[in-house]
C-alpha cells in the first residue's frame, strides 16, 4: 500500500502511514516556509495540500478516488487533534497540527501584498466577500473568486479560469473529497504552485462561519465547539465515532 505514496517533499522519516494515506509530521511553522518557498520558486509547478481530518479518513474508505488524491499530495498536515491521536496510537509518533485555517492565515500574514490568491468555493457571494475581507485585513491581490456549487461537467471550465488567473495560492472550498480530487485532477490546468482543500476556510473568511473559539483551537478540540453547537453538523458524530472505531481495530489489528 505505502508504494503508491508519493516521495515526501520533506526530510526522509517525516512522512508517516496512516491506514493508506500519508502524513507529513511538520509544525505550522515549517509547513508555511514550504508552501512560501512553493509559491514564488521559478519555474513555478503545482502543489497539492490536504489538511486530514477524521471525517476525510471515514469517508474515503468507501471512496477510493479520495484516498488516491490523497495519496498523490505533496503535503498532509494533521488538521486536528484526532488525526494527533490516531497517529499517536497507529505509528507512536507525536505529530504537529497544522490546521487549514491557520495554514491560509498564516500565509496571507506572511506575504501580503506579494500574494495572488484565488477563492473557489462556498455558496455564490461568500467567495467574493471572503475576498473583500482577505484583501482589507491582509493586503493580499485576488486573482478571482468562484463558487463551490457548480456541475463537475463545468470542473475544466472552472479549473481554466483558475489556471488564467496568475494565482500562487488556490483556496478550495468545495466539501471533503470533492476538493481535492478536484485539485488533484485538474493540477496541471490549474497551476497554481499552491492548491489547499480548505473546507469551511472560506465561510470563515467570509464572516458566515464563526472560527471555534481560540481555547478551543488551542486545545485542538474544535470539533466538539463545530459539532456541539450547530444542529447542521449533528450527523457528524456517528462519523467522528466511527472513526475510533476504526482506529482501536487497526491497533489490534496490528
Ligand atoms: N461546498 C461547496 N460545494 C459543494 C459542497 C460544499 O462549495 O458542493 C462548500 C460549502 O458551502 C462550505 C464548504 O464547501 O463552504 C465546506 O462544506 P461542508 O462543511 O459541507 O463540507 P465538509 O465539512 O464535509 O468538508
Amino acid at each position: 500500500m505505502t508504494a503508491s505514496l508519493s516521495p515526501s517533499p520533506l526530510p526522509s522519516g517525516t512522512r508517516l502511514t496512516l491506514f493508506d494515506l500519508p502524513l507529513d509530521v511538520v509544525t505550522l511553522e515549517q509547513a508555511l516556509d514550504l508552501l512560501g518557498e512553493w509559491m514564488f520558486r521559478r519555474p513555478r509547478a503545482p502543489h497539492t495540500v490536504v489538511t486530514l481530518n477524521p471525517e476525510f479518513i471515514v469517508q474515503s474508505r468507501t471512496q477510493p478516488e479520495f484516498v488516491a488524491a490523497m495519496q498523490s499530495a505533496d503535503l498532509v498536515t494533521a488538521d486536528g487533534v484526532g488525526i494527533v491521536w490516531a497517529a499517536r496510537q497507529l505509528c507512536g509518533r507525536e505529530v504537529p497540527r497544522a490546521p487549514g485555517y491557520d495554514l491560509v492565515r498564516g500565509l496571507m500574514e506572511r506575504h501580503g501584498p506579494e500574494l495572488r490568491v484565488f477563492f473557489l468555493g462556498a455558496k455564490p457571494g461568500v467567495a467574493e466577500q471572503a475576498a473583500q475581507n482577505a484583501a482589507r485585513e491582509f493586503g493580499v491581490q485576488v486573482a478571482g473568486v468562484h463558487h463551490g456549487y457548480f456541475d463537475p461537467s463545468e470542473d475544466g471550465r472552472v479549473a481554466d479560469l483558475v489556471g488564467a488567473s496568475g494565482a500562487h495560492l488556490v483556496l478550495t472550498a468545495m466539501g471533503a473529497g470533492r476538493q481535492e480530487i478536484f485539485n488533484q485532477y485538474w493540477r496541471q490546468v490549474l497551476g497554481a504552485p499552491v492548491l489547499i482543500g480548505c473546507g469551511g476556510v472560506i465561510d470563515v473568511l467570509a464572516g458566515t462561519a464563526d472560527l471555534a473559539p481560540a481555547w478551543t483551537r488551542k486545545l485542538g478540540v474544535e470539533f466538539i465547539w463545530r459539532v456541539g453547537l450547530d444542529r447542521r453538523r449533528w450527523h457528524r458524530v456517528p462519523r467522528l465515532a466511527q472513526f475510533v472505531r476504526l482506529v482501536l481495530a487497526e491497533r489490534r489489528r496490528r
